[in-house]
């Protein structure tokens, strides 16, 4: 069975490995894979490059990551369903270091090597418009009929028009009666 042997967002520590305060620049292109959390109406599609570009620097028991993670999202307007996409740029500055993990808010370094995908994920997580729209004041699909109203007024806003009408005749058929 073949494993992955390049894991693209895997770094090995070396020279920065226990060496205090030294610094090295890490620029990463690669695809994470389409990346979905239930609770944000946007996603990282597939084929989407993600780009990684920090600076480690190790400190006493760890190394610090700071930088930039970006890609491209896409998604679906909450109001009226059509397709969007754009640019997320989220800032970093996490902490990895030996037996590091989610409890104590930091990442693990394994063997002398860290691996940036579970910061990368969790950063653009952070970062992807949680309820998009196609545009601040998308006017949304009719709730009665499913029509979009950026396109045209459904018939259903014609019978609410007609309504009012209706009734300010009432109103002002009453007294003559
Ligand atoms: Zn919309
Ligand atoms: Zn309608």
């Amino acid at each position: 069975m073949a494993m992955a042997l390049t894991d693209p967002f895997d770094v090995a520590l070396r020279e920065l490995r226990d060496t205090h305060g030294v610094r090295r620049h890490e620029l990463r292109r690669a695809q994470l894979g389409e990346a979905v959390s239930p609770d944000i109406d946007s996603r990282v599609p597939a084929g989407a490059t993600v780009v990684v570009d920090v600076v480690l620097e190790a400190f006493d028991g760890g190394i610090e990551v700071a930088g930039t993670v970006s890609s491209r999202w896409e998604g679906e307007c909450r109001r009226c369903l059509a397709g969007i996409d754009g640019e997320v740029t989220v800032e970093v500055r996490e902490v990895f270091r030996p037996g590091g993990g989610p409890d104590e808010g930091t990442y693990p370094v394994h063997d002398g090597r860290l691996n940036l995908r579970e910061m990368v994920t969790d950063a653009l997580f952070a970062g992807l418009p949680v309820l998009p729209l196609c545009k601040s004041d998308c006017l949304g699909l009719c709730p009665r009929c499913g029509a979009d109203r950026n396109h045209e007024p459904c018939q259903c806003q014609q019978v609410q028009v007609d309504d009012r009408w209706a009734g300010l005749r009432d109103l002002l058929g009453r007294p003559s009666v």
